[in-house]
């Protein structure tokens, strides 16, 4: 029988937990509509659980009308707030703190004169919401190839999405190096991604079959997938139990299981369980 072991670190983080509480609490005591700009967390099964309480995703703050306003953890631009506000909503902003903590290391980078540098991916809602703090020369950075095609400037301050690895910004910042003058680096990776990323790591490489639960559009679930893929071939990224197949299993030992931090811990356990029914463990 093959043993089923979840990852050391897995699943919801604390700024997800806490946007997550916010939008429940809200919706409880509102009496207007709640709308959260976007979909509270990159979790189709989580918004759904939302929207039967009453908090619907509004793609703009125009389109929430009226009511309360939640801001997700990734974060906004000052103007997504403002523009809210001017529209007489009431603002409940549940961006992560350690988010925040990017958000301000942007603006004092730029207030000191560095054109700021965004590690991350671009496009990102986090991304979005970091560069509206990040002053007017920002630029973001996926790749090292990107800086190919920016013009950089003497002072260059570095800030990172929460969710990279420590890698990537690594190869960043050495390219930078030779690249300019000054360079100040603020490392703003969040430990809840790194953490997770080490146990899903150690669990990987160990594993025979490894399953990767959360949102196909979390990134930082993609990128554990990514992680768990280079030390174990078998590994699988699924949205929900139901996807999971008996073949993925067939003379494995040990059936790893790891999660992005929009995975509550309920939808772990029940994919433990539907695991442990499919080998029959
Ligand atoms: S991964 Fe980290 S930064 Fe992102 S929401 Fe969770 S705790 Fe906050």
């Amino acid at each position: 029988m093959p043993r089923i072991e979840i990852a050391r670190q897995a699943g919801a983080c604390y700024g997800v937990e806490r946007a997550l509480k916010m939008a429940r609490q809200a919706s409880e005591e509102a009496a207007q509509p709640v709308h959260t700009l976007g979909p509270l967390i990159h979790n189709p099964l989580v918004v759904s659980e939302l929207e039967s309480a009453g908090v619907r995703p509004a793609d703009t703050p125009e389109e929430a009308g009226e009511g309360t306003l939640v801001i997700r953890a990734h974060g906004v631009t000052p103007k997504v707030i403002s523009r809210a506000q001017d529209l007489g909503l009431a603002v409940i902003d549940a961006t992560c703190p350690y988010v925040k903590r990017v958000h301000h290391a942007a603006e004092r980078l730029a207030k000191a004169g560095y054109q700021v540098i965004v590690v991350g991916e671009s496009g990102h809602p986090e991304v979005q919401g970091i560069l509206g703090h990040a002053g007017e020369g920002a630029h973001v950075v996926s790749t090292v190839e990107d800086l190919d095609n920016i013009e950089l400037a003497r002072k260059v301050g570095v800030v990172v999405q929460t969710t990279q690895t420590l890698a990537h910004l690594r190869a960043v910042v050495a390219e930078l190096l030779g690249r300019v003058e000054e360079l100040t680096v603020v490392n703003t990776i969040c430990e809840a991604t790194s953490e997770r990323q080490l146990a899903a790591a150690e669990l990987a490489a160990r594993a025979d079959a490894m399953i990767v639960i959360g949102g196909r559009s979390s990134g930082n679930t993609r990128r554990l997938a990514e992680i768990c893929t280079e030390r174990c071939q078998n590994t699988h990224h699924i949205e929900d139990a139901d996807e999971l197949a008996a073949a993925w299993f067939d003379g494995a030992e040990l059936i790893g299981v790891t999660a992005g931090a929009s995975t509550p811990a309920d939808q772990i356990e029940r994919t433990v369980r539907a695991i442990s029914q499919v080998v029959g463990a």
